[in-house]
């Protein structure tokens, strides 16, 4: 099963609760969601998956959250992607996320048939407010003040493994796809 926790995060902002508005309004800011949030989220989904391996994408990205996670399941790999800030401002000027299914386009690497429409499911595609390019840059400083701790954490205990992700996604997946089945 595959986790991405921004995806969680964005289904409970959208269902309207309570904790989406909260979190509607820090991911507006470029800041992170508090830990127990997150933890409680995944928690929750890896409940009614009680078999089988789970990939985390996005997540844990503080040695408070690694440490919380480790209390749920056992953390076998981790993977680092390593992107400059240049390359990561360059992939996101083009991304573009459909408001019914959440499906990722991009303007020039995967354009939709129909401009401005899901391929998918017809709604309409917008620019995500995380993706713009202020709130990119914002994210990226955020992230490497904050993970710091946690590579650090998975490094000494030999589980982290360090991707060069500025190369092409097919290189990068093929990369990944051997590390996992090699697990
Ligand atoms: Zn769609």
């Amino acid at each position: 099963m595959h986790l991405s926790t921004g995806d969680l995060l964005r289904a409970e902002v959208k269902a309207n609760t309570a904790l989406g508005n909260q979190i509607s309004g820090l991911l507006k800011d470029g800041k992170l969601v508090p830990d127990h949030v997150v933890i409680q989220l995944i928690q929750s989904c890896v409940k009614d998956q009680p078999s089988g391996a789970v990939l985390l994408d996005g997540f844990p990205r503080t040695l408070a959250q690694a440490e919380s996670l480790e209390r749920i399941l056992s953390v076998r790999r981790v993977l680092l992607l390593e992107v400059g800030l240049q390359v990561v401002l360059e992939r996101m000027a083009g991304r573009l996320t459909c408001s019914g299914c959440r499906r990722v386009f991009h303007r020039v690497q995967s354009p939709p048939k129909r401009e401005g429409i899901c391929d998918t499911c017809s709604q309409t595609l917008l620019v995500r407010e995380d993706d713009r390019p202020e709130t990119v840059q914002k994210r990226y400083q955020v992230y490497m003040d904050q993970t710091l701790d946690a590579l650090d954490h998975y490094n000494k205990l030999g589980k982290l493994v360090k991707i060069d992700g500025s190369r092409d996604p097919e290189t990068v997946f093929i990369e990944i796809r051997d590390i996992i089945e090699g697990l």
